[in-house]
């Protein structure tokens, strides 16, 4: 397929999907750590949702914002109900599918979105994984559609980022832009987010042939030439990942030695499919619509040369939006949220889910499925404890 003809990374044997650029349609732009990079907050509609939505709530604590001295008095919160039996830290897969849950168990959850509304996502034009869409549907609609299923419950979507929280006691806080919410159990859902060379070109093209996520994206590359960046185990992983459907996968490494373990450094030699160069870093991604190439600088040597490929996929690692946690949640060494029991922490009522824990999976549905883990979890922790209702979330 010719790839200027705007119907490139599709399945090419697949006559039935629409030949669109899968990656052509970038309606939002974000990454980088902890939603601080550009993003565009309420891009999934208003950005303070309607409280309630027509729900009753159960013993609903008073409503004011309750401002932090010091703090700026107002940020994307226009006012409403502060305080929920659930408050939700997160919006992506995880987050809304909690909010989904909780919102029909009558929890009134509050949903503190962070800065990147729909989460990873809303990176992507094309997801194809994710069941119940056979013709695949585009990320940032359908995290539209998760948003509108748990504002239509109930929840309360407020599009900032939590900044801090107390887990000391019950009711549990966070602040976010000056205003404090209270929820008698938290969810944190606060995912993962991939790394990048920071790279103009790698920007401007990422979802037009420069990736984060080979499960995601690999299909994309049928018969095609792809590079991968990294050193790592991850990196390892993707490359060999890859070489299913790419004709050729070339692992870039800047340095001279592999961080990987030596069994991934074996395997990654051993496949036929994988041409690895070391000592060479990416200095520029070549192409106006779509990945053409790489210009490549020999650390060692000082020399540039061009690559020519159509794929560029950064598994130089993740990192987990735990900044605000840390000093109250279990993390591990890579700064993930450690489980306990199921979905608990290390401080009852308190629940995490999602990329944040996971860095095995890193997909929307196990994202989405620890979210309902999560929602069911607190919702029988606040029954034991009696605060909710008798059980609802589980009665479908
Ligand atoms: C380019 C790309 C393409 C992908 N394609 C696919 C695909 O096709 N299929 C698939 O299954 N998976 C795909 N994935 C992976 C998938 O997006 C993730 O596994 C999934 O989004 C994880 O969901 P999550 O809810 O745990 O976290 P995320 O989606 O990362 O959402 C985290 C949320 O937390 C919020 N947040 C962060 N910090 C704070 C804070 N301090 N306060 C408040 N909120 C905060 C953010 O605003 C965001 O809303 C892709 C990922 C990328 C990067």
């Amino acid at each position: 397929m010719d790839r200027n003809d705007n119907r490139t990374m599709t399945d090419d044997s697949n006559g039935e999907r629409p030949a669109t650029n899968p990656f052509g349609s970038l309606k939002i732009d974000f990454g980088g750590a902890n939603g601080s990079s550009p993003t565009a907050p309420g891009a999934l509609g208003a950005a303070v949702s309607p409280p309630f939505g027509g729900i009753r709530l159960i013993d609903a604590e008073p409503s004011e914002a309750v401002a932090v001295p010091g703090g700026p008095t107002h940020g994307m919160d226009s006012g409403g109900r502060t305080y929920g039996k659930v408050l939700i830290i997160g919006s992506g897969p995880a987050g809304l599918t909690a909010a989904i849950y909780a919102a029909r168990a009558n929890l009134e959850p509050i949903v503190l979105a962070g800065s990147a509304p729909g989460g990873q996502l809303m990176l992507t034009s094309d997801v194809e994984n994710y069941p119940g869409f056979p013709q695949g549907i585009d990320g940032p609609d359908m995290m539209t559609r998760f948003r509108e299923q748990a504002e239509r419950f109930g929840s309360r979507i407020v599009d900032v980022d939590v900044d801090r929280v107390d887990l000391s006691e019950r009711p549990f806080r966070a602040w976010a832009r000056g205003i404090e919410y209270r929820g008698e159990s938290v969810i944190v859902a606060t995912g993962a987010s991939a790394l990048w060379l920071d790279l103009e070109s790698e920007q401007r093209l990422r979802g037009r042939g420069v990736s984060a996520c080979a499960t995601c994206d690999g299909f994309f590359f049928k018969g095609r030439e792809i590079a991968v960046v990294g050193g790592g185990d991850s990196a390892m992983e993707e490359a060999n990942y890859l070489t299913k459907y790419a004709s050729k996968v070339h692992l870039l490494h800047r340095r001279d030695a592999f961080r990987a373990s030596k069994i991934m450094i074996d395997r990654t030699y051993d496949n036929p499919k994988i041409d690895v160069h070391t000592n060479t870093a990416v200095e520029e991604v070549l192409g106006d619509a779509n990945v053409e190439g790489l210009r490549l600088l020999d650390t060692e040597s000082g020399d540039r040369r061009d690559m020519p490929i159509e794929g560029l996929f950064i598994a130089i690692g993740h990192r987990p939006n735990t900044d605000v946690f840390k000093d109250w949640l279990d993390v591990d060494e890579k700064g993930y949220l450690v489980p306990h029991r199921h979905t608990e922490s290390r401080i009852p009522g308190v629940f995490i889910s999602g990329d944040v824990v996971d860095h095995r999976y890193r997909q929307a549905v196990t994202a989405a499925g620890d979210g309902a883990r999560a929602a069911i979890d607190a919702e029988r922790w606040l029954e034991s404890e009696g605060i909710a209702e008798a059980s609802t979330a589980t009665a479908w």
